[in-house]
């Protein structure tokens, strides 16, 4: 078991499990963190960590938060010769030659005279040498390429012979981008401008398995090469993002299993933008995500209804008036919510539902000559807030609707003043950890706030019927339920 300096206040009062085990065994519980604006609670209560948490009946560190009492125990640690402070790193040596073809040549030579001698780096990249028998038969398949191998020591004029080993990709894979910004680069791997101009890497999207090695060790090499003075950024990738994975039939997808759904067919039947709006449809990115074939059904059809609804408008042809309307404020609450949630939030499923909740709407009111100039302004609107999802079919139906190159046209802006509903963004946490997020008129009092707070599934569903014993309220910010 490891051991961080949280786990020096990992009483039971303040870990969900140890809280647990200690209430199941009737062990005493001592609360000493208390929430910064909050009481201290009673006696044996759960207190879920938080930002701003103090010590409470901890001696000389009471009154202190916890990032300001994690230091002091740690000087108070020392002063004793009782512990001392320490940053672990799972970082682990790592095999770098392999017995394989397909790596990077290792640029070392064997002189019989000289010994090991680099080769020299006006003769880099060493490139692989071409052979017939790519299969390693107990030594390296560069071993069998013997005109490659024999060669001229640098340093002394006599044969020698090139390393056959070559390196494992993992070496490739951790500074790879770096050569991005530089590709055609001939007298070096990059050049420092270039990297230093285009890197860091903004957003990094990537699956949690790479999360473990490959971006330890990306990250480990650009601290070298930082060092080094190659570079001149300490972290490759300023953000990272893991997307969840597919699953079907309720298990991941595999070949071996059977389970998998061939994206090929199913733009077959359905078209790669329907497909591509299900994809991101199904649920929050970074979530796995079970396939449903009536999901893309579904997104099919919602595809069908909106080109449909923009065919009518085309047919009824320009409308008279200026935009009003219940429809339009929805179409403006729109804009912002799929705005948002795309740029702010990076939640890609749930403007795709605001969409569909506007072309509904539109739809509803399609047939209402009063109300023309305001289903024309929410189609176009519905089409230019899709487009990122389905860029053939918005791109056809914004010419139709007689305007050109929605691909060039300015995002769509909601007008503050339609946006009249002030709401602000609920977060929900269940024992401390956030559970889920709901938008919510501003004012709303406080057992309001808890009441919406444990209808949302997620919640309930953390609820599981439970009672809440608690509830603490950050107004105009969360929302914490105890149970
Ligand atoms: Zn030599």
């Amino acid at each position: 078991m490891e051991y961080g300096t949280g786990a020096i206040m990992a009483v039971p009062a303040h870990d969900e499990r140890d809280y647990a085990f200690a209430k199941r065994f009737e062990l005493p519980i001592k609360t000493v963190i208390a929430p910064a604006k909050g009481e201290v609670p009673e006696d044996e209560a759960f207190v879920p960590h938080s930002d701003d948490e103090v010590l409470v009946d901890s001696a000389q560190f009471s009154a202190m938060t916890s990032p300001e009492a994690k230091k002091a125990i740690v000087v108070w640690l020392e002063s004793r010769e009782r512990g001392r402070p320490a940053v672990s790193f799972r970082l682990r040596d790592w095999l770098l030659s392999r017995q394989r073809y397909w790596g990077c040549p290792i640029p070392i030579l064997y002189c019989e005279e000289c010994g090991l001698v680099p080769v020299p780096e006006e003769d880099l990249p060493v490139l692989l040498p071409e052979v017939e028998e790519y299969v390693p038969k107990g030594r390296s398949p560069l071993g069998a390429a013997e005109d490659w191998v024999a060669t001229t020591c640098p340093k002394c004029g006599g044969p020698a012979r090139r390393e056959t080993d070559t390196m494992d990709t993992f070496v490739d894979s951790s500074w790879y981008f770096l050569r991005y910004c530089d590709p055609r680069n001939d007298g070096a791997p990059f050049d420092r401008g270039m990297v230093d101009y285009w890197l860091p890497v903004n957003q990094y999207i990537g699956g949690i398995e790479h999360a473990i090695l490959h971006l330890l060790y990306a990250r480990f090499f650009t601290k070298v090469m930082y060092d080094l003075g190659i570079v001149g950024f300490q972290e490759p990738f300023a953000r990272l993002f893991n997307q969840g994975m597919l699953h079907y039939l309720g298990a991941k997808m595999s070949k071996s299993k059977g389970n998998v759904i061939a994206p090929d067919e199913m733009v077959e039947r359905y078209g790669a933008e329907a497909v591509r709006l299900y994809v991101l449809y199904m649920g929050p990115a970074e979530d796995d995500k079970e396939w449903q074939d009536a999901g893309i059904e579904g997104m099919f059809r919602f595809l069908g209804r909106l080109w449909r609804l923009g065919l009518e408008v085309v047919e009824a042809g320009p409308a008279e008036g200026e935009p009003a309307g219940p429809l339009v404020r929805k179409a403006h609450e729109t804009i912002a919510k799929v705005s948002d949630d795309i740029e702010r939030r990076f939640q890609f499923n749930t403007p795709i539902a605001a969409v569909i909740e506007l072309v509904n709407d539109t739809y509803t009111a399609k047939d209402d000559p009063e109300q023309a100039a305001a289903v024309r302004f929410a189609t176009e609107t519905a089409v230019s807030l899709i487009q990122p999802y389905v860029p053939h079919i918005a791109e056809e139906l914004w010419q139709r609707l007689g305007q050109e190159q929605l691909w060039k046209t300015s995002w769509p802006e909601a007008d503050p003043a339609l946006l009249e509903r002030e709401t602000f963004e609920l977060v929900v946490q269940v024992n401390g950890r956030v559970r889920g997020r709901a938008e919510v008129p501003a004012g709303l009092a406080d057992d309001e706030l808890i009441a919406r707070a444990k209808e949302l599934p997620r919640v309930a569903a953390y609820l599981d019927g439970k009672e809440v014993k608690n509830a603490i309220v950050v107004p105009g910010r969360l929302v914490n339920l105890v149970v």
